[in-house]
């Protein structure tokens, strides 16, 4: 482990137009060196629903993972445009990722959470808690 190295977590879709804005923009904005990159389709309605509770687990064991053996001290929940995982507009993507920043949050990871969009013009939109 590079101590020197300054780790983020993100809970992201599998989505490749994601990747590199979401790390681009957290590197700008938080001041880590990189990301590590949690995926699954359509992450952030998973929180959301019953049918997908079973992938919680797994993606719970990576950000934890992220957390205490890379010492990273902030979790981004990501959501976007046009997502074949987690279909539809704006507003049903910010529910759901003020509910996953909420169920994210509520693991006590000592890290701070915070919510990502990324729009159709491909820019990152942060989502405020309520
Ligand atoms: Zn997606």
């Amino acid at each position: 482990m590079m101590m020197n190295f300054r780790f983020g977590t993100a809970i992201n879709c599998i989505d490749g137009r994601t990747q590199e804005v979401v790390i681009d923009h957290m590197k700008q904005k938080y001041n880590i060196d990189g990301v590590d990159m949690v995926t699954f389709p359509g992450a952030d309605g998973i929180f959301s629903s019953e049918d997908h509770s079973e992938a919680i687990a797994p993606i719970r064991r990576a950000v934890s993972i992220s957390i205490e053996k890379h010492g990273s001290q902030i979790i981004a929940v990501v959501g976007h445009y046009d997502c074949a995982g987690n279909p539809g507009d704006r507003e049903h993507h910010y529910i759901h990722l003020l509910r996953a920043m909420h169920e994210v949050s509520s693991w006590n990871l000592h890290a701070q959470v915070i919510g990502l969009y990324v729009n159709d013009k491909r820019q990152i939109e942060e989502v405020k808690k309520l």
